[in-house]
């Protein structure tokens, strides 16, 4: 069956009023990497398609603590910006070009696994999600957005409408390893932010993409490193709590066995980049 309609509203009242007549049977559609695809080869077969690209969630907004990004902005917006280094250095690491200048970053929230580079960022930086439907606008922690392989918190009439993240000073560092340096699935992407009190680490933050049926926390592993100075035998800890928890899968890129060995390794090798940074500090 072919697609019958295809809606493209001029405002985000307006698709959420189009949403809220014609779901649960509305595709939603931002940039079309992943889901026109799928429907061009059958996969999907949606009657109706809605489209978000005039809908005005395109939008980067600084403010003093926060960036603002409306949910259509494309990966290569977020190449763009200044404000939040990692997230430029996610977006580098998502795909090509052409990708990039269509694929959006609310659509990087429903990538399956192995995608979701932008994902892994975004969880490490305590970002938020704001999900609108005709009933009102309610604020998510990242960390709660995503609940299992393809699923998620939004309702069938929500709509992802903005990722706000915290605009911070400290170091982070961002690794994705694949099987090419560039464009190319991830075996293991990881990102990590820490916050240090003095000469310790006060609060820490491990993402890990492509090892879960989603970008997860590394719970176990932030938690083996709070109050240490970061030296090598907490490095190693973490790395070993990681390995542990991670969820790893076997597909045409890795097999599980090796996605948690690269785990440990990229894990270790990011906070040693953090290490080196706050040792360059004097810390
Ligand atoms: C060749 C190729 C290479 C790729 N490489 C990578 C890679 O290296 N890393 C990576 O992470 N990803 C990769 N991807 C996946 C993809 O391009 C990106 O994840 C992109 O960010 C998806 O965004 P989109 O706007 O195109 O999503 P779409 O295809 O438009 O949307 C996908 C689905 O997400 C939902 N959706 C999207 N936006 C919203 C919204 N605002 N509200 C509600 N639901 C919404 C809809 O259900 C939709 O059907 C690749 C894809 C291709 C085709």
């Amino acid at each position: 069956m072919t697609v019958r309609s295809y809606f493209l509203p001029r405002s985000l009242p307006e698709a959420l009023s189009l949403l809220d007549a014609h779901s649960p049977e509305l595709l939603v559609m931002a940039g079309g990497t992943v889901a026109m695809p799928l429907i061009n080869d059958g996969i999907s077969l949606p009657d109706a398609v809605m489209g978000l690209r005039l809908a005005g969630l395109d939008t980067l907004e600084r403010d003093v603590d926060t960036l603002r990004i409306g949910a259509t902005a494309t990966l290569t917006q977020l190449l763009n910006q200044d404000a939040v280094p990692m997230l430029r250095e996610a977006a580098r690491n998502t795909a090509g070009w052409s990708i990039r200048n269509m694929g959006t970053v609310g659509g990087n929230l429903f990538t399956p696994p192995p995608g979701g580079d932008v994902a892994v960022a975004l969880l490490a930086l305590d970002a938020t999600v704001t999900l609108a439907s005709t009933r009102g606008e309610r604020v998510l922690p990242m960390v709660d957005f995503q609940t299992g392989f393809m699923t998620n918190a939004l309702a069938p009439d929500e709509l992802l409408v903005e990722i706000a993240v915290p605009i911070r000073s400290e170091p982070t560092a961002y690794l994705k390893f694949g099987r090419k340096h560039a464009n190319t699935p991830a075996v293991v992407t990881v990102a990590v932010r820490l916050e240090w009190a003095g000469e310790r680490v006060a609060v820490a933050r491990i993402a890990l993409g492509a090892v879960g049926p989603h970008p997860i926390r590394a719970r176990l592993a932030e938690e083996s490193l709070i109050g240490t100075g970061l030296g090598a035998g907490a490095i190693a800890a973490a790395a070993a709590a990681a390995v542990q928890e991670c969820e790893p899968f076997t597909d045409g890129i890795a097999t599980e066995w090796y996605r948690r060995k690269m785990v440990g390794l990229f894990v270790g090798r990011a906070l040693e980049q953090l290490a080196a940074g706050a040792a360059g500090e004097g810390r």
